[in-house]
C-alpha cells in the first residue's frame, strides 16, 4: 500500500513518499523534484508537468496553468475574471455558470472543466510516484490552501478521484508544514503548549497559521490568509514596469545583429544630473519612470524621442512576448533575493525580432512592491489578532514557500513577531513531506509515531431551517477556527420532514482576509448603490443578495455573503402517537477534509406514554462533552435510555471530536472509541429556567431517517463519466508514448547500422548487399520524416523487424568472429 503526499501548488507540485523507514521527496522523469502545474493539450497527446511547461510557448491556446485558482469556482466569480487575464487558453461559461476550458485536443475542439485539468495533473503525479515506487499508488494525502471553501475542497476531491486516487485527507498547506515540523521534535512539552507560527508564501497566496504543540499532538489555533498575494504578484509588478519601459523604448531595445541600432539607455548620466541641468525632457520622463537613467543633453533627448517612435514595443499586445517577459522577471526577482546590486534583464528576440535589456536592483524592487508588502504585514497582524495570542507567546516562526525567500518579506515577518525566523524546514518540500507523514499516520499498514492533528475551520458554518411555524431558524454550528475533524449531535423537534441548509453564515461579519468564500463580488465604492447595502462590514439581511461592504487597502468592496454549501432534507419524520413533535437527532460533522456533512439522522420514539415526560424540564450542559456514548449507542443499538426535556427550542447540540483514524477506518467500534477521546466546548442549547428537573428513564426506539442531500461537487454519475474520460486520455497518452518508443527504435537502428556498416560490420557483408542495405536504411530515414512520421506502434515494429532481417545476420557474423578466437583459446587451454 502506497504512502504518498502531494503538494499541489499553483506553480508547481512536490511529491513525498514513505520509503526505507523515512519520508523522502521524489523526482520526476526529468530528475526534478519540482513538477510544474501545467497541462498542455496536444494534437496527439497531453503534455503534463515539465512537458506541459515546455510545450506552453508553442501551444499557448491549448495550455492551462494556474488552474488551482479555478477549481470549484463559478464562471461569474470576479476572481475568475482576474484569472482569465493570466490564462493563455480560453475560458468559457458552461451550463450552471460553471467554467469550461476550451482547447483543441486530438484535432478536435473540446471543453474541459478546471477539475478535469486538475485531474490530469493528479494523474501525472500518480504516474511519477508509481514509476519511483514501482508499485500502484492509490492512497494519498493532498494539500489544499487553508482558505479553500467547501466547493473548492469538493472540487479537489473530485479531481483526485478522476485520477484514480483515494484521498485519505485534504490537508491544509500550513497544517502539513506544522506536522512535518512537530512529528520529529523530541522536546515537545507535555503541559503548556509550544506555540509556533507557520508562514507559507507561495506563488499565488499567503497563508499563516498559529499552532500549539504538545507531545504527540498538534492543534491549529488560528489560520488566516491573503489568498491573492504570492510571488506572481511580485513578478507582475516587474512585468508592468518593464512593459512600460519597453513600450517607451527606454530600455535597450535594438534590432537583431546586423539591423544596426542598439539603444544605449542606462549607460549614460543619471536623472540627478538631468535635474541639475534643468533638462525638462529628462525631468518629465524621469518622474514617470523614476529608475530611469537617461542622457541629459538635449541632443540625446531628441534622439531618444526618435527612438521612442522607432522602437516602441507593446509587449501587452503579444501573448508569447508577455509570457517570456514574466518568466524573465521571475528569474530577475530570484536573483535580486540573493544580490542587492543592479541585476540585468536580457531577452533575446522578445518581439519583432528585437532584443531587450534592462536592469533593476533590490531596493528599487522593494519600493515598487510596497503596497503588496503592506498586505503581508496586515495578514500577519491579523493572525495575532484572531488567535488572541501575544507576540511573546510565539516561541518560533517557521517559514516555507518560495516567496518567503524575498529578503524584505523575511524582514517583515521578523519585525511583526519580534524574533529571528527559523528556516529549519525545507521551504519547497515541507508541505509534501507533511502530507506523506499524514498519509503514513492514516495508513493501517504503516507504523509511525502517534501524532494527532487537529485543524481549524477557516469559516464559520451555519445551519438554517424552516420551523413548523415557517419561521427561519439559524444556528452557527461550527465557529470560525473550530477544531476539525469534529462531530456534533443536534436535536430537533419536528412532526414532518424538514430541510437544513448549510452556509457560511448570514449574520457573520466576514473578516477582510477571509472575505473570499463562495461568490465574492468585488466592486469599487462607486458601485455601492448597486449592492443596495452599505452597512459597514455587516451583512444586510434584508437584501436578497446579502451584500457586505468592507474596506480593503483604501477601497470599499462589496461582497456577496458566502453561498450555501449544501442542503440536507431529513425525510420520513412523523409525529408521535400523541401527535406531538418527535425528537429527531441529526449528526453533523466537519470532516477530515474540512467539509461540512450531515452524517445521519434518527427519530427517537418513546416506548412509554407521553405522561412519562417532564414537560417543564430544561437543562444546561455547558461542559465540554467528553463521552458521547449516547450517540455512539444510538448508532449501534435500536433502543437506549434517554432523559428527555421538551423545551420549545428547536434543537440542542452535543459535540464530539473524531480522531483522524476514526474518520478513515470508519467502522462503528473504532468510531465509538474515537468519539470518546476528546471534545470541544459547545453547550447543549437549552436554558435553565430554574424549574426542578425530574429525570425519568424511559425506553426509546431509534429509527434511522433518510437524508436527501445536495452538496457542491459532481454527482457520482458525473464523476464516473469524468473518470472514464480521464482513463481514455490516459490510454491515448500511453498509446502515443509506446508509439514514440517504437518510432525512436527504428530511427536509432537506422543511425546505428549506417554507422557500423562503414566500420566494424564492413567485412561481414558483401559489397553488393551492403549497398542495398544502406539504401534500404536511407529510404527508411526518409519515410520516417514523411509518411512514417505518424504511424501506429505496430507499423514501426514491422519496419524494425524488416530491417533487422537483413541486419541481424551481419551482426551475428561479427559477434561470432570476435568471440571465436577467445573460444578456441579457451578450448586449447582445457585440452
Ligand atoms: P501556492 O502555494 O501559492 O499554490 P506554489 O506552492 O506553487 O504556489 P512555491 O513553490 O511555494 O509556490 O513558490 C513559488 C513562488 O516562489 C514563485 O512565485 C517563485 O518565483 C517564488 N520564489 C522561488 N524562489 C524564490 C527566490 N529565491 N526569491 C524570490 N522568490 C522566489
Ligand atoms: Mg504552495
Amino acid at each position: 500500500m502506497s504512502v504518498v503526499g502531494f503538494d499541489v501548488g499553483n506553480e508547481s507540485c512536490f511529491i513525498a513518499v514513505a520509503r526505507g523507514g523515512g519520508i523522502e521527496t521524489i523526482a520526476n522523469e526529468y530528475s526534478d523534484r519540482r513538477t510544474p502545474s501545467v497541462v498542455s493539450l496536444g494534437e496527439r497527446s497531453r503534455g503534463i508537468g515539465t512537458d506541459g511547461k515546455n510545450q506552453m510557448i508553442f501551444n499557448l491556446k491549448n495550455t492551462v496553468s494556474q488552474f488551482k485558482r479555478l477549481i470549484g469556482r463559478k464562471f461569474s466569480d470576479p476572481i475568475v475574471a482576474e484569472e482569465r487575464k493570466r490564462q493563455t487558453c480560453l475560458l468559457v461559461e458552461q451550463p450552471g455558470n460553471s467554467i469550461g476550458v476550451k482547447v483543441r485536443y486530438l484535432g478536435k475542439e473540446e471543453v474541459f472543466s478546471p477539475e478535469q485539468i486538475m485531474g490530469m495533473l493528479m494523474t501525472k503525479l500518480k504516474v511519477i510516484s508509481e514509476a519511483e515506487l514501482s508499485t500502484k499508488v492509490t492512497d494519498c494525502v493532498v494539500s489544499v490552501p487553508s482558505y479553500y471553501a467547501e466547493r473548492q475542497r469538493r472540487a479537489m476531491l473530485d479531481a483526485v478521484a478522476m485520477a484514480g486516487l483515494n484521498c485519505l485527507r485534504l490537508m491544509n498547506d500550513t497544517t502539513a508544514v506544522a506536522l512535518a515540523y512537530g512529528i520529529y521534535k523530541q522536546d515537545l512539552p507535555t503541559e503548556k503548549p509550544r506555540i509556533v507560527v507557520f508562514v507559507d508564501m507561495g506563488h499565488s497566496s499567503l497563508q499563516v497559521s498559529a499552532c500549539a504543540f504538545v507531545k504527540g499532538q498538534l492543534k491549529v489555533l488560528a489560520t488566516v490568509a491573503d489568498p491573492n498575494l504570492g510571488g506572481r504578484n511580485f513578478d507582475e509588478v516587474l512585468k508592468d514596469h518593464f512593459t512600460e519601459e519597453i513600450k517607451f523604448s527606454v530600455m535597450g531595445a535594438g534590432a537583431r545583429a546586423g539591423a544596426g541600432f542598439f539603444c544605449q539607455a542606462g549607460l549614460v548620466a543619471g536623472l540627478q544630473v538631468g535635474r541639475a541641468l534643468g533638462c525638462s525632457g529628462c525631468l518629465g520622463l524621469g518622474s514617470a519612470v523614476p529608475s530611469l537613467h537617461i542622457a541629459c543633453d538635449e541632443g540625446v533627448n531628441t534622439q531618444l524621442k526618435e527612438k521612442k517612435q522607432r522602437y516602441k514595443l507593446d509587449v501587452a499586445s503579444n501573448v508569447k512576448a508577455g509570457i517570456r517577459l514574466i518568466r524573465e522577471c521571475e528569474k530577475l526577482k530570484k536573483l535580486m533575493s540573493a544580490n542587492s546590486q543592479d541585476i540585468p534583464l536580457n531577452i533575446e528576440c522578445l518581439m519583432e525580432d528585437r532584443d531587450v535589456t534592462g536592469k533593476m536592483k533590490r531596493s528599487d524592487f522593494e519600493e515598487k512592491i510596497q503596497s503588496l508588502l503592506q498586505r503581508v504585514e496586515s495578514t500577519l497582524q491579523s493572525l495575532i489578532q484572531k488567535s488572541g495570542l501575544k507576540v511573546s507567546d510565539v516561541e518560533a516562526v517557521e517559514i516555507v514557500g518560495g516567496s518567503t525567500r524575498v529578503p524584505i518579506v523575511k524582514d517583515i515577518i521578523k519585525k511583526i513577531f519580534d524574533k529571528e525566523i527559523s528556516t529549519t524546514l525545507n521551504a519547497d518540500e515541507a508541505v509534501a513531506r507533511g502530507c506523506a507523514l499524514q498519509c503514513a499516520i492514516l495508513s493501517p499498514t504503516f507504523r509511525v509515531r502517534e501524532f494527532s492533528v487537529t485543524d481549524a475551520a477557516p469559516y464559520p458554518i451555519c445551519l438554517t431551517w424552516k420551523s413548523q411555524s415557517d419561521d427561519e431558524g439559524e444556528m452557527e454550528v461550527f465557529a470560525v477556527n473550530h477544531a476539525f475533524p469534529f462531530s456534533k449531535m443536534l436535536t430537533f423537534y419536528r412532526k414532518e420532514p424538514f430541510t437544513l441548509e448549510a452556509s457560511y453564515g448570514k449574520n457573520v461579519k466576514l473578516p477582510l482576509e477571509d472575505g473570499f468564500v463562495g461568490d465574492r463580488i468585488i466592486q469599487r465604492s462607486e458601485d455601492k448603490e448597486k449592492g443596495k447595502c452599505t452597512a459597514g462590514g455587516i451583512v444586510c439581511s434584508s437584501c436578497p443578495e446579502r451584500i457586505i461592504l468592507n474596506r480593503q487597502y483604501g477601497n470599499d468592496y462589496l461582497y456577496r455573503a458566502p453561498v450555501r454549501s449544501g442542503s440536507y432534507s431529513v425525510q420520513d419524520v412523523t409525529p408521535t402517537k400523541e401527535d406531538e413533535s418527535s425528537k429527531v437527532k441529526v449528526k453533523v460533522r466537519l470532516d477530515i477534509h474540512g467539509l461540512f456533512t450531515v452524517v445521519n439522522a434518527s427519530m427517537v420514539e418513546k416506548m412509554g406514554t407521553a405522561t412519562d415526560i417532564e414537560q417543564d424540564k430544561m437543562e444546561v450542559e455547558g461542559q465540554e462533552d467528553k463521552a458521547t456514548e449516547a450517540e455512539a449507542a444510538a448508532a449501534a443499538e435500536s433502543t437506549t435510555e434517554e432523559s428527555k426535556g421538551t423545551g420549545d427550542e428547536p434543537m440542542e447540540t452535543s459535540t464530539e471530536q473524531n480522531t483522524d483514524s476514526s474518520e478513515q477506518k470508519g467502522d462503528a467500534a473504532k468510531e465509538k472509541e474515537a468519539e470518546t477521546a476528546e471534545n470541544g466546548k459547545e453547550t447543549k442549547g437549552k436554558k435553565d429556567n430554574g424549574a426542578p428537573a425530574k429525570k425519568k428513564k424511559q425506553q426509546v426506539k431509534t429509527i434511522e431517517l433518510r437524508i436527501d442531500s445536495t452538496a457542491p461537487g459532481l454527482t457520482s454519475a458525473q464523476l464516473r463519466e469524468k473518470v472514464d474520460r480521464e482513463n481514455q486520455m490516459i490510454l491515448q497518452d500511453r498509446k502515443e508514448r509506446e508509439k514514440g518508443i517504437a518510432k525512436n527504435a527504428v530511427e536509432a537502428y537506422v543511425y546505428e547500422m549506417r554507422g557500423k556498416l562503414c566500420s566494424q560490420l564492413e567485412k561481414f557483408i558483401t559489397e553488393e548487399a551492403r549497398a542495398t542495405f544502406v539504401s534500404e536504411l536511407e529510404q527508411t530515414e526518409d519515410w520516417l520524416y514523411e509518411e512514417g512520421d505518424d504511424q501506429s506502434k505496430k507499423v514501426y515494429q514491422e519496419k524494425l523487424d524488416a530491417l533487422k532481417k537483413t541486419g541481424d545476420p551481419v551482426v551475428t557474423r561479427f559477434q561470432e568472429s570476435s568471440t571465436r578466437p577467445a573460444a578456441f583459446e579457451e578450448l586449447g587451454r582445457s585440452l
